[in-house]
């Protein structure tokens, strides 16, 4: 029988080989990875490993016996092409493999700054083992960075750098940060606690240009006149889902690789997974594309049972976490589009939650420092659940009793 080929073998590349071993599927499983490392974990990126002085072994999800042991061939490689009607993926080296079923996990790739001098050494990204390495080497103390973008990744970075001692400088063009992803309270914490740190944070401020002399960072200019010096510039402006493959194949791509309930794309013999899928939600209608370990994991694990005889339409709670700093950010559900928002907690003493309505229906909930509002979240956002709003706020209120 023809193999199982993956393209691509971050979290959910790696799940599904690891998923269809755990269900006994015998046929072959290839893992066809571009980056040099045996398949690695993302998070630690921006915040333990570029911390600390971990090796890069601490991040792979399994030590290379792993992949001998479950027979699942690990393939160093780039698919350039995918040939439908033979149904064979086109390699870089100019090697050609047949398939039975092809599942794209092909992820997302920074995306590029487009200002003048933004091909400078010392601009960089943090998307990858190698760029965390080599950001590794400029995390010296009194060195000044500018970070461009108050996302998670820029925030992670700007509190990991700001802890070993350097001068942070963030920019964001949005009126708070993490804009599109948590509510106004999350934000409004985070900013008051990096500000605490020393960071300062320029916000509703665009990047003009990076200032540069003799090849190196001098600072970065603003859309409001204002300059800011800096040695490093560290880039967090987001991803690009990486279609190219499943485009130039014919297969219909928006904003990413467009699969259906199944997680199946216009070709029954092709799925596509993870941060480059987007996907026909059943949970939430419409169709969603979302950035998340849970995500990658979940997908694969969903094309791993129908690829093994259990067919069922992907339903998996979104959730999410960030460590900023000693503060760490939780979210369940998805929460976008609320109307309302209910506050638990105390957010002087650093650890509060904002539940997220939509219509009177809890639809996802943040959390800092507070693991149980959170797994509490999960829990009952699977399973559809809702406690009201003034059930939220008033902190005497057991959540467990919503659970059974
Ligand atoms: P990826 O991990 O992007 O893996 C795709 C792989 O495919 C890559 O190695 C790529 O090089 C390879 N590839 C692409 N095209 C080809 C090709 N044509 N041929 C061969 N190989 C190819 N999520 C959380 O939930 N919590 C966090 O705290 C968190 N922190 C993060 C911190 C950082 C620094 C980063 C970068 C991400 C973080 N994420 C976090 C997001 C999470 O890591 C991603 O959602 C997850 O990695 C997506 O997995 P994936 O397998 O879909 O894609």
């Amino acid at each position: 029988k023809q193999p199982v080929l993956i393209v691509g073998a971050g979290h959910a590349g790696f799940q599904l080989a690891a998923s269809l071993r755990q269900a006994g599927y015998g046929e072959p499983v290839c893992l066809i990875n571009d980056e040099s490392h045996l398949p690695y974990q993302r998070p630690p990126l921006s915040k333990a490993y570029l911390k600390g002085g971990g090796a890069p072994d601490s991040l792979m999800f399994r030590p290379d016996k792993f992949y001998r042991d479950q027979n699942i061939e690990l393939i160093a490689d780039r698919a350039v092409a995918i040939d439908r009607a033979t149904r064979r993926l086109l390699l870089a080296s100019g090697s050609s493999l047949d398939y039975e079923h092809l599942v794209l996990a092909t992820g997302a790739r920074n995306r590029l700054l487009d200002i003048p001098n933004a091909n400078l050494e010392a601009v960089r990204y943090l998307r990858t083992l190698d760029e965390s390495e080599a950001l590794r080497q400029w995390l010296v103390p009194g060195q000044r960075v500018v970070v461009i973008g108050a996302g998670f990744i820029g925030l992670e970075f700007a509190a990991t750098a700001r802890a070993k001692g350097l001068d942070v400088d963030v920019l964001e063009l949005g009126t708070r940060v993490m804009a599109r992803a948590v509510t106004a309270e999350i934000s409004e914490f985070f900013q008051d606690r990096h500000t605490a740190a020393g960071i300062r944070l320029y916000l509703g401020v665009q990047a003009t240009s990076i200032e540069g002399h003799d090849g190196k960072v001098t600072g970065v200019s603003l859309s409001d006149g204002r300059h800011v010096a800096a040695d490093l510039v560290v880039v967090g402006v987001g991803v690009l889902p990486n279609v190219e493959l499943a485009a130039e194949a014919g297969l219909p791509v928006a904003s990413g690789i467009i699969v259906d309930e199944q997680l199946l794309t216009s070709d029954s013999n092709i799925s596509a997974i993870g941060d480059c899928a987007l996907y026909a939600s059943q949970r939430f209608g419409g169709s969603l594309r979302l950035e998340s370990v849970q995500n990658a994991t979940d997908h694969a694990k969903c094309v791993a049972a129908r690829l093994t005889g259990d067919a069922k339409h992907y339903d998996g709670l979104p959730w999410f976490w960030s460590d900023q700093g000693s503060d760490k950010l939780q979210i369940a559900g998805l929460t976008t589009g609320y109307d309302r928002v209910a506050v638990r907690g105390d957010r002087e003493q650093g650890a509060f939650s904002a539940f997220c309505y939509r219509s009177e229906q809890l639809v996802g909930i943040e959390s800092v420092n507070r693991a149980g509002d959170h797994m509490f979240g999960r829990r009952l956002l699977a399973a559809n659940g809702s406690i009201t709003p003034e059930q939220a706020a008033d902190i005497s209120f057991d959540l467990k009793s919503a659970l059974s």
